[in-house]
C-alpha cells in the first residue's frame, strides 16, 4: 500500500480509502468487522463513514471494528466523519452530533470531521455563516474532539475553486470518475495547489460503471485488464488525488481494491490523459450533472437528478435507474423538488445550455415514459 501526506497536516493517509457505506448486509455486524479488520490488515488507515450509512450502523460498526484492534494499531488508523446542514443547522446541532459520534466510534477524537455534501457556492455560505454548522465543527475543534476540518461537495470545479480559496478546511473529497472528470477537474486541481488533501469518491460512479462494460469497456488497458480495475486505476493515476475511497461490502471486495491499488506504482498524468482521450473518441456523452442547464427551466425541473435516471436507461441499467427513481421520490421535495419527467413542455431551452450538447427533451421522455408518468 503506497500512502500519502494527508494535506499538509504531516499525517500520512493510505492512498486507498475505506468507504464504510456499504457493509453487506448493513445491518451485520460480524461481517462489517471481518470487513474493517481485513482493511487493516492490507493496510489501509482512511476510514470514511457518516451518519445514516448502512442503515445508520456504519459509525457504531467501524467504531466497534477499530476497538477491536491492538492499541498501537488503534493509534495508527484515522476516521472521518460528517455532519450535513440539513439534519443540522446550527453550531449547537454539530456540537450535540459530534458527542453522539465520538460515542459510536469509540474514539476521543475525530481524525478528519466534514462538512457534508455541499451542493453549490450558496449552499457553502450557509454552511459558513455565523451560528452555523462550521462554527460548530470549528469549537468542536478548538476543544480538541476534532483534529482536522474539511467538506465533501458535489459542486461544479469552478465552484470548488471558490470555495478552497483562503481556505480552513485542510481537505476535500469529491464525486470523481471517467464521466464527470470534466465537471470537478478544476476543482481538484484549485484544491490541490491550495495545499488541501483531495479524496475522491463515487469511483464507480455509485455503482453506474459497474455495470456499463459494453458501453465503457474501453478503459480497459488489454483483454485480460478487468475493467472496474480500470475505472480505479484512472483516478489513482491522478497525481493531485491524496485517497481514493471506495465503499466496501465484504472481505473479498477489500482485496480486490487493494490490489488495483497496489498495482498502481505512483501518479501517472500520461495514463490519465490517455484514458481521457479514448473516452472522448467514444463520441457518447453523458451528463456530468453541471446544472447549467437549470437556468432557464420554466418549470424547474431538476433536469441533472432525472438525467441520472435517463444515463442508465441508456445503459441498460434498468434495475439501477428504478433504485434511484425509489430514493428520488422517497424525499421528492429535497430531490426534485416535486417536479417529474412528465412536467417537461419541450420548450427546448435547456439544450441550448447543456455543456454536453445533450437531447434532454428526448431523454427525459425516455424516462417519463419508463415510469409510466404519462
Ligand atoms: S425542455 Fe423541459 S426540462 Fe428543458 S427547460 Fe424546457 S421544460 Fe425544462
Ligand atoms: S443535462 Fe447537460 S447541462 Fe444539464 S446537468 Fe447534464 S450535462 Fe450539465
Amino acid at each position: 500500500m503506497r500512502y500519502k501526506e494527508y494535506g499538509k497536516t504531516g499525517k500520512q493517509v493510505s492512498v486507498l480509502g475505506f468507504g464504510a457505506m456499504r457493509f453487506d448486509p448493513p445491518d451485520d455486524e460480524e461481517n462489517a468487522i471481518k470487513t474493517v479488520h481485513k482493511a487493516v490488515e492490507l493496510g489501509i488507515n482512511y476510514f470514511d463513514s457518516a451518519p445514516g450509512y448502512c442503515k445508520d450502523n456504519s459509525e457504531t460498526f467501524l467504531g466497534k471494528a477499530l476497538s477491536l484492534l491492538p492499541p498501537e494499531k488503534q493509534k495508527e488508523i484515522y476516521v472521518s466523519t460528517k455532519t450535513s446542514i440539513g439534519s443540522d443547522p446550527t453550531a449547537d446541532d454539530v456540537r450535540k452530533r459530534i458527542e453522539d459520534q465520538l460515542k459510536k466510534l469509540r474514539r476521543d477524537t475525530i481524525t478528519f470531521y466534514n462538512q457534508w455534501c455541499i451542493m453549490d457556492l450558496d449552499q457553502f455560505k450557509r454552511v459558513m455563516a455565523p451560528g452555523g454548522p462550521f462554527e460548530g465543527a470549528q469549537k468542536a475543534k478548538e476543544e480538541g474532539l476534532i483534529e482536522h476540518l474539511a467538506f465533501s461537495t458535489h459542486a461544479r470545479g469552478d465552484e470548488i475553486a471558490e470555495m478552497v480559496k483562503d481556505s480552513p478546511f485542510e481537505g476535500v473529497t469529491m464525486g470523481y470518475n471517467i464521466l464527470n472528470h470534466r465537471l470537478r477537474n478544476e476543482g481538484m486541481k484549485a484544491a490541490h495547489a491550495a495545499g488541501l488533501a483531495v479524496m475522491t469518491m463515487n469511483p464507480l460512479g455509485g455503482g453506474m460503471l459497474c455495470h456499463s462494460e459494453e458501453k465503457l469497456g474501453f478503459l480497459r488497458e488489454d483483454e485480460s485488464d478487468h475493467f472496474i480495475s480500470a475505472s480505479l486505476r484512472f483516478i489513482f493515476s491522478h497525481p493531485e488525488v491524496t485517497v481514493v475511497l471506495s465503499g466496501m461490502g465484504v472481505p473479498e471486495h477489500v482485496e480486490f481494491n487493494v490490489e488495483v491499488a497496489n498495482s498502481v506504482k505512483g501518479p501517472n498524468p500520461e495514463t490519465v490523459e490517455r484514458i481521457i482521450e479514448k473516452y472522448d473518441k467514444l463520441g457518447e456523452k453523458y451528463c456530468t450533472g453541471c446544472r447549467y442547464c437549470l437556468e432557464d427551466c420554466p418549470e424547474g425541473i431538476q433536469i441533472h437528478i432525472l438525467m441520472r435516471l435517463a444515463d442508465c436507461l441508456r445503459m441498460g441499467m434498468d434495475a439501477e435507474a428504478k433504485r434511484l427513481y425509489e430514493m428520488f421520490n422517497k424525499n421528492a421535495e429535497m430531490w426534485l423538488k416535486n417536479k417529474y419527467a412528465k412536467d417537461c413542455t419541450e420548450c427546448g431551452s435547456c439544450e441550448d445550455l447543456c455543456t454536453q450538447q445533450l437531447p434532454i427533451q428526448e431523454y427525459l421522455a425516455n424516462v417519463a415514459e419508463f415510469f409510466g408518468e404519462k
